[in-house]
Order: C-alpha cells, then structure tokens, then sequence
C-alpha cells in the first residue's frame, strides 16, 4: 500500500513519525473517514467542512488546503487502485520534541497522514440484508463528541462488549437517552417519522446523517430531531444506523428485543438505496 504522509508518498513501511508526536502521547489529533464507491469520493466536501471546524475547535493549523486534500485523496486512490473502500486522514498538533500538557508553539507542524482501505463490494454487504444487533451501554466518553478526535478508547471498548455478546454494536445510553452509536448515528422510525438525537455536543455531526435527512425530507418523510430511550427504540417500527463507512444499516435488535417485526425495514432499506444513488451521483 501507498500512504500520504507530510506531503510524500511512500510504501507503508516506509511512513515514520516520532514518539513524541502527540497523536500518539495525547491522542490530540483529529481524523475523517471517506468512503470510495465506484473509484470516486462519497460527500468529500462535507468531510473537508468538518474537518476544520474540529481543527478550529481545538485551535490547529491546517496543514492542507481543500483542493490539495482532494488532490491526494484523489492520487492515493489512483496509487493503490481503489475501486471500493476508505480512506482515512488523520491529522495531529505533531510533536515539539518533548512531552508537555501545554500545545506547542503556533508553528510547529501538524502532522498529516492519509491511507487506503479497499473494501470490494462494500455497498452490498450481508449486513444490509440481515441487519444487525446492538447492546446498550453507558455513555462514557468526554464531553466534546462534535469533535471528531482520535480518542476512539471507550467506543472501541464498546465494540467488544458488543462481540462479548455476541452482538455487531453497542449504542450508548446518557441520561436515560441514546446518543450514538460506537462509531455511527442512531435513528428509530415510527410510522412515517424518522427520528434521530438533535445535533449539539453529545454527538458527533454525522456526514451521513446530513445527507440522509435532506433525502428523507425530500422523500416526504418527516423528521424528528430529538433524544430517545432504548425502551422507545424497542417498541419501534425500525431502527438504523448511519456512517461514512455503513451507509444506512437497519438495527433488529436491541438488548436481546427484536425491533418491529426482527428484520430489515422498509424505511431503512428505501433510504439506503435513495442514499447509495444520490452519493454516486454526486461523488468526486
Ligand atoms: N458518530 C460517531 C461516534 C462516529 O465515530 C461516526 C463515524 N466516524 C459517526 C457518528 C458517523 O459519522 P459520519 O456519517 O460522518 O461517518
């Protein structure tokens, strides 16, 4: 594999950075995941925009512009003949050659890294068919979920609790309601309402939920954008997940209760489908 690092190319192997960058000692870096379908780029500018608001919020200089960042998204998919798949960015504070809690200063140099991961067929996944099953747990993650950061511990604990029993995810629970799940959003649907947790920072803004709810409202179904329970999410018609990477993936069970009749929905299935052709469409 080719992967992009500080403004080169190289063999993986090749890609080094410091021990003392602080992505690794401080998890103070920020990533985006975005998905290939087709060899072209799903929502780009959508994770170009929330790639530097989290930069903004933690006050880090971008070390690209918008149209390099697609040059070389664009290139590392050429390079490693990506057809389906992701590309993951990553980008951190760097390292002024110490370990210290306060930031370097302003002109030390991020450091970037790009690279592939080819997934063939990834838009027609089993899953989709057969949906898949989440636990429930406490939401124990900082308080800044808006911002997309590398500190992926507690979701990635959850995602074994979820394998502990025998489940494909957990959504997380915080006074009393659903926030996320361990790396998507959460929707239920009741009738012909969608409704999903309200954008603030308990959640991370979804890419995939943006361009969703825009589809969903154009489709004629309605939308509300507020919190709710496992127990409500239970008694629901349906239940699904958004991501870069997932798409749309019906939910059928949650903590061991079938949701609806136990199977991929109509609703989910519709949106999945309208989602997978507008973003083909509109790819770069
Ligand atoms: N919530 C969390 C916690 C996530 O990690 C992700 C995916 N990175 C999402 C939601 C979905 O966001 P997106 O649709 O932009 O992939």
């Amino acid at each position: 594999r080719t992967v992009y690092l500080n403004g080169e190319y190289l063999p993986e192997d090749e890609a080094k950075i410091s021990i003392f960058d602080r992505g690794f000692l401080m998890a103070d870096g920020v990533y985006e995941v975005t998905s290939v379908l087709g060899g072209k780029l799903i929502d780009f500018e959508g994770h170009a925009l929330r790639l530097q608001r989290s930069l903004d919020e933690l006050e880090m200089q971008h070390p690209s512009s918008r149209d390099d960042l697609l040059e070389v998204h664009r290139e590392l998919v050429r390079l490693n003949d990506i057809t389906d798949g992701m590309i993951y960015l990553q980008i951190t504070r760097g390292s002024a050659g110490d370990r210290d809690f306060a930031y370097p200063s302003k002109d030390t140099a991020p450091t970037i890294v790009l690279f592939t991961q080819a997934k063939p067929g990834m838009a027609d996944s089993p899953m989709a068919k057969t949906g898949m099953k989440v636990i429930s747990i406490a939401d124990q993650r900082w308080g800044r979920r808006d911002i997309k950061t590398v500190q992926l511990l507690y979701p990635s604990m959850g995602k074994m609790m979820a394998k502990a029993a025998g489940c494909d995810d957990a959504w997380m629970v915080e006074d009393g309601a659903v926030t996320e799940g361990t790396s998507n959003n959460a929707y239920i649907v009741k009738g012909n309402t969608i409704i999903t947790r309200q954008l603030s920072h308990e959640i991370l803004h979804g890419i995939t939920r943006a361009a969703v709810l825009r589809f969903a409202l154009e489709a004629q179904m309605k939308i509300e954008e507020r919190p709710f329970t496992i127990e409500e999410a239970q008694g629901a018609d349906e239940a699904f997940i958004t991501s870069a990477s997932t798409f749309v993936m019906p939910v059928v069970e949650i903590d061991g209760a079938a949701v609806g009749a136990g199977t991929p929905g109509p609703v989910a299935a519709r949106l999945r489908e309208i989602y997978l052709d507008e973003s083909r469409k509109a790819a770069l």
